[in-house]
């Protein structure tokens, strides 16, 4: 049965800096606004509305932050997760202004709350994409002349290949773009902080709250094993780990394992050769690796994604390989912690935001790319349920091609989908 699970044991767990706990959900709850999910997008869509002052609660079926926001690579990365393309061609060139700044919108929230709730978090500035191929760097050098468009151009420095190994000791990559718009953070304590912030400003968190179902009419309810919620309008954040609402969601996002592992913490000097300027990294491949250093300078070293619901027998010996293959002066390191997670691939790549009935709202698939976009999410989700859906109908048109014979088919459909872009990053 579902829930009532820890935190993975991950280097964040380990170094959480609070820790919240909240009771189970029993007996009958009456609130404007339940969420059901507590990780980045429930969080914050609690936190934003309980500032607007709506009564809310938030039912998690293990603990907050237990799901991707409280496991991800903690990249801050601009953008909604490569969903551009299919918002521009639906909406024409007349929305790109609205898009990019939507891309960079979940940073502000971020550091607003960083800032007004006083959470630690590790918040660095400092990013680079790198490329592995020539059509990487024509990519590149779209991105930065579009970026400079926008006014980007102070945050931006391009990287040849004989630049590269000033700001990363590797050989492994033709270029980079580095944009300091971006940086990386600990997810668990952003999470946990933004948490606590919502439950002092009154929000009601339920942990190791199962939800079996949601019933619709004009006070929605949500049932949990032991009691239930019922608000004028519910709001379902769960993820790649919800199978809540398959009416309108079924088919549409596949949860995907994608995993980390965390070395021993890196000398001085090893600092200096492997990552001197702090940034996170994400190559440019469809099955990509990202890492960063952690505030204890760590290599965190994420990559592999698995679409056939098996996760790796042992992490370590999957990731290893890939870590060594870029940077081979860390091949003596201890490996600490090793864990895993799933992210919510969308075929589009367009997170949807939507509603499956008039006040039940969904906001749910950002492909590996929820950091920022999830805090968006949530001041989109509060938007709707103050009557203003301008953000949200964006995503909502957008329609999302459906795989049929249902989730483990789809899931097999996707495998195939991504040997053809493995075979592809090979050539
Ligand atoms: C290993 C990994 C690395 C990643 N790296 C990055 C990165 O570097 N940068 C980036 O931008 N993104 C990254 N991502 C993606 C990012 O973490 C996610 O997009 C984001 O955290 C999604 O947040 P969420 O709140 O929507 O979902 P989650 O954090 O997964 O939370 C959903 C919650 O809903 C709960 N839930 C589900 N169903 C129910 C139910 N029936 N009843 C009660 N509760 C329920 C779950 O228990 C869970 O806690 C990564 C993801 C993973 C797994």
């Amino acid at each position: 049965m579902p829930g009532s699970e820890l935190h993975c044991p991950s280097y964040y767990a380990a170094t959480t800096n609070q820790t919240v706990a909240f009771p189970v959900l029993q007996g009958d709850v009456r609130v404007d606004v339940c969420v059901v999910g507590g990780g980045f997008t429930g969080v914050a869509t609690a936190l934003t509305l309980a500032e607007r002052g709506y009564k809310v609660a938030v039912v998690e079926q293990n603990c907050i932050g237990w799901g991707a926001s409280g496991r991800n690579g903690g990249q801050m990365i601009g953008g909604i997760g490569g969903g551009e393309a299919a918002i521009l061609k639906h909406y024409g060139e007349g929305i790109a202004k609205d898009l990019f700044q939507m891309g960079y919108r979940g940073h502000e929230i971020i550091e607003q709350r960083i800032k007004r709730y006083n959470i630690d978090c590790d918040l660095k500035y400092g990013y680079m994409d790198v490329a592995f191929k020539n059509r990487h760097l024509q990519t590149l050098d779209e991105w930065q002349a579009e970026l400079n468009d926008y006014g980007m151009a102070d945050h931006l420095r391009r990287i040849s290949s004989h630049e590269m190994r000033e700001v990363l000791g590797t050989d492994a990559y033709k270029g980079g773009l580095i944009n300091n718009r971006n940086g990386h953070l600990h997810p668990l304590n952003l999470c946990l902080g933004e948490g606590r912030a919502a439950a002092e400003l009154g929000v009601q968190f339920f942990e190791n709250s199962h939800v079996t179902g949601i019933t619709h009419g004009d006070k929605p309810q949500v049932i949990s094993d032991q009691g239930k919620v019922t608000a004028d309008f519910v709001v379902l954040a769960g993820n790649a780990y919800t199978q809540l609402e398959n009416k309108t969601l079924s088919g549409k996002v596949f949860p995907a394992g994608t995993y980390i592992i965390a070395t021993e913490p890196l000398t001085d000097r090893e600092v200096a050769d492997i990552n001197p300027l702090d940034m996170a990294i994400c190559d440019m491949n469809e099955v990509l690796n990202y890492y960063r250093l952690s505030a204890d300078r760590r290599m965190l070293f994420g990559g592999r994604c698995n679409y056939s619901g098996r996760v790796p027998t042992n992490i370590k010996d999957s990731i290893f390989p890939r870590m060594t293959k870029i940077f081979p002066q860390l091949a003596n390191k201890r490996i600490d912690y090793q864990w895993g997670g799933n992210i919510g691939i969308v075929l589009n790549r367009v997170p949807m935001l939507g509603r499956s009935s008039k006040n039940v709202f969904y906001s749910i698939g950002y492909s590996g790319h929820g950091v920022n976009m999830t805090h968006l999410a949530g001041e989109i989700m509060a938007d709707a349920v103050s009557g203003t859906f301008e953000r949200m109908d964006i995503f909502a048109n957008i329609k999302h091609q459906k795989i049929p014979l249902g989730r483990k088919f789809g899931s097999n459909m996707v495998a195939l989908g991504m040997l053809y872009y493995k075979m592809r990053d090979l050539l």
